[in-house]
């Protein structure tokens, strides 16, 4: 006899450790099967957010900007520090730590909330039962009334520049690097790219970011894209812009890049390479043939609105459905689920998930942009207000960006706010609480903001919709 559960999740990560847990809160009897294993060959709950993401991403980019604004913005203040010198296996281990301490946390979690964690690669046989192979080969088969499945997504490979996580870096290997590269290559400036291109050039490295399409950061709006291009100019981030990688040989102890644009073929020399040309869905092994449980034509598995895919008992989540591939996305698809096979009210609003890219400056929207509104024909007014006109960004001297707040023309309910600045992650939360609440400009125009905090500017780009800013001309 299987064991049977309420629910199993296959994928541990922040959509599938999140539902686990909702549904125990819920009185569900619940399992959690992952594969992934941590440096130390043992399971790590968390998935590619805890182990090889959001969080060591943020633990290496937290310590590369300490070693940037010491080497190059405390003197401002009167700090000066002689020779200063990062270690990198102190670095890297430090973020190691935290990756221990999370995924160590969502096993505590496990205990705590009595879900059982299986390791092994899970795979969704038809009548809704799982068969587990283990990290040893050994296969045993539980089952459910129901299934979530959240087996996440792995970066995209280049056919001509397979990942050796020596030379040619995924998201793991530029995570986990041994020395800082002299010259380093990224291909592809979207959130990844410049996260990891930024740890490596605050470090020293020489980086290049190549980038197939001719705008930069298209998905976000226009003018934010502009503050941060230039802000990562002068950084010294090289990107160029049209730039389509086509070839990619590594040659001795570098790789040797061929890249086309306008003007035709280029070569680039680089010590490593980050290829971060994007993330696809995973779901190898995933589905036993006759589940009936469909994919698109980008390998996603397909849902309805609720999260279902169709076949009776089966829900899927996070990276692995449509929707941004975002970690809070997938932890609320991951809620709602676990409330609806409860018979619950569950909620999940795409519309005003936020966007965050942890450069420097941030950047983080939620909403249309500005160009989107435009093509769909939907009247619009606009509010912005610069860092620079604030004094706490002064007082910090991170006073670079702005607030940009879009509004609707007749009924000024808030339609996307775009951000570029300090802290700029934290202050969208308030515009998407505006935003789900289906507030309007006016209503965050009202609202006192204390004094002198970042959050002026959120409060200050609201005036000026109406033009009514008061520390700046409108
Ligand atoms: P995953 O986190 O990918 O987890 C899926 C898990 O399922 C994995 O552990 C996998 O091993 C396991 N699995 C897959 N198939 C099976 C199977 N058949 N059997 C058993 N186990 C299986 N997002 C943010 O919101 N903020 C950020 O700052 C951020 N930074 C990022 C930085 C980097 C470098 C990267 C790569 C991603 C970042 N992301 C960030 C994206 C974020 O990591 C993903 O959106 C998020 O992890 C998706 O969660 P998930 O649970 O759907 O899948
Ligand atoms: P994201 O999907 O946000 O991680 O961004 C990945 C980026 O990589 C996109 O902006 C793509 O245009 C870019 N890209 C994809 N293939 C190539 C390539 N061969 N050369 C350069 N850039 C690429």
């Amino acid at each position: 006899m299987s064991e049977k559960y309420d629910v199993i999740v296959i994928g541990a990560g922040p959509a599938g450790y999140v539902a686990a847990i909702r549904a125990a809160q819920l009185g569900l009897k619940a399992a959690c099967v992952d594969a992934f294993a941590g440096k130390d060959g043992k399971q790590a709950l968390g998935g590619t957010c805890l182990n090889v993401g959001c969080i060591p991403s943020k633990a290496l980019l937290d310590s590369s900007r300490q070693f940037h604004n010491l080497t190059h913005n405390f003197g401002v203040h009167g700090i000066t520090a002689d020779n200063a010198k990062i270690d990198v296996p102190t670095f890297i281990g430090r973020k190691d730590k935290i990756v221990k301490q999370f995924t160590g946390g969502v096993a505590q979690l496990f205990k705590a909330n009595k879900i059982t964690p299986y390791f092994g690669t899970g795979k969704l046989l038809k009548g809704n039962s799982v068969e587990i192979t283990g990290p040893d080969g050994t296969k045993q088969t539980i089952s459910a009334t129901n299934v979530i499945l959240a087996s996440g997504s792995v970066p995209i490979e280049l056919p001509f520049a397979k990942f050796d996580n020596k030379m040619i870096l995924d998201n793991a290997g530029a995570l986990d690097l041994a020395e800082v590269p002299k010259r380093l290559g990224v291909i592809g400036a979207g959130v990844i790219g410049l996260e990891l291109g930024s740890v490596w050039k605050r470090l020293g490295s020489d980086v290049t970011i190549l980038e197939a399409l001719p705008d930069f950061l298209s998905v976000a709006d226009a003018d934010v894209a502009k503050v941060a291009a230039r802000e990562f100019a002068k950084q010294g981030l090289t990107i160029k812009l049209g730039a389509k990688l086509t070839k990619a040989d590594i040659k001795k102890k570098e790789v040797h890049l061929t890249y086309e644009d306008k003007d035709g073929a280029h070569e680039l020399v680089v010590d490593k390479l980050l290829v971060a040309v994007g993330r696809r869905a995973y779901t190898a092994g995933l589905l036993a043939d006759d589940t009936g449980v469909k994919l698109d034509e980008r390998g996603r598995i397909v849902v309805d609105e609720h999260n279902h895919t169709g076949v009776d008992g089966v829900w899927a989540i996070g990276d692995a459905v449509r929707g941004p591939m975002l970690a809070h996305k997938g932890s609320e698809e991951g809620v709602a689920v676990a409330e609806w096979i409860a018979g619950k009210a569950g909620h999940v609003n795409l519309d005003t998930v936020p966007w965050v890219i942890y450069t420097e400056p941030e950047i983080a929207w939620a909403g249309k942009t500005e160009k989107q509104l435009k093509d769909e024909g939907v009247p619009y007014k606009v509010g912005s207000f610069p860092f620079a006109a604030i004094g706490r960004a002064v007082a910090m001297n991170e006073a670079v960006g702005q607030v940009k707040m879009i509004a609707h023309a007749e009924t000024d309910r808030i339609l996307g706010v775009h951000m570029v600045g300090p802290g700029v992650s934290e202050l969208i939360a308030e515009c998407v609480v505006a935003m789900e609440f289906k507030g309007s400009s006016e209503d965050l125009a009202r609202i006192v903001h204390a004094h002198p905090t970042l959050s002026e500017a959120v409060h200050e780009a609201a005036l000026s919709v109406d033009k009514r800013a008061i520390h700046k001309g409108n």
